[in-house]
């Protein structure tokens, strides 16, 4: 998993090394800015974050770092990720009652949900354009009289391995762990239509 996590970071930022260096640097100025110091385990935690595309939950994350650091703790893990949402540098994307799971890119994107095993991955939408989100904020302005923050948008599915190895909702990997026993995940049924015809 955590081979398969840093497989997956590598290749999205084989080309983008130095944007990752940049955001990097400018998130220690705003933690250094709310007089918040950078400890090695902070650094190894932002840097990983800033570096994925898995959406990890706290206890993976953990799970990648703890081998470099003995003294490491879930909670630590976890505080730090909170710290670093309050600062605005990471997301918390919350599913029900399970694991928070934490995003470090910030700019608009989507995400697609396997209904099977759990993962989550980026979905880039439209490829090169904006969303019309400002003519979706009009319309629940007008429709409801809300004052929109944020948004979310996520379209459930089966992924690539999961259709390769044959799995489904109804039939989940044999050796999976207890979470596949959970009932599937059903859309949080945020579907603005204006999101939906793209610009
Ligand atoms: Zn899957
Ligand atoms: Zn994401």
């Amino acid at each position: 998993m955590v081979q398969k996590l840093a497989a997956t970071a590598e290749r999205v930022y084989v080309d983008g090394e130095k944007a990752l260096e940049a955001r990097f640097q400018e998130a220690v100025e705003a933690l250094r800015a709310r007089g918040i110091r950078m400890t090695p385990q902070r650094h190894a935690i932002l840097a990983y974050m800033l570096k994925t595309r898995s959406h990890p939950t706290a206890d993976e994350i953990y799970k990648a770092l703890s081998p470099g650091f003995p003294s490491m703790s879930v909670a630590t893990v976890y505080n730090n990720l909170k710290l670093f949402k309050e600062v605005g540098l990471v997301r918390e994307l919350t599913f029900g009652d399970q694991a928070s799971r934490f995003d470090g890119q910030l700019h608009d994107h989507y995400h697609v949900v396997c209904v099977v095993c759990g993962r989550i991955e980026d979905v880039e939408y439209p490829p090169d354009g904006r969303l019309p989100v400002a003519l979706l904020r009009q319309e629940v302005l007008r429709q409801t009289g809300f004052r929109p923050l944020e948004h979310r948008f996520e379209v459930y599915g089966i992924c690539s391995d999961c259709q390769k190895a044959g799995r489904s909702p109804e039939r989940p990997a044999p050796a999976a762990d207890a979470s596949a026993d959970e009932k599937p995940r059903r859309p949080a049924a945020i579907v603005p239509a204006a999101e939906e015809t793209g610009a």
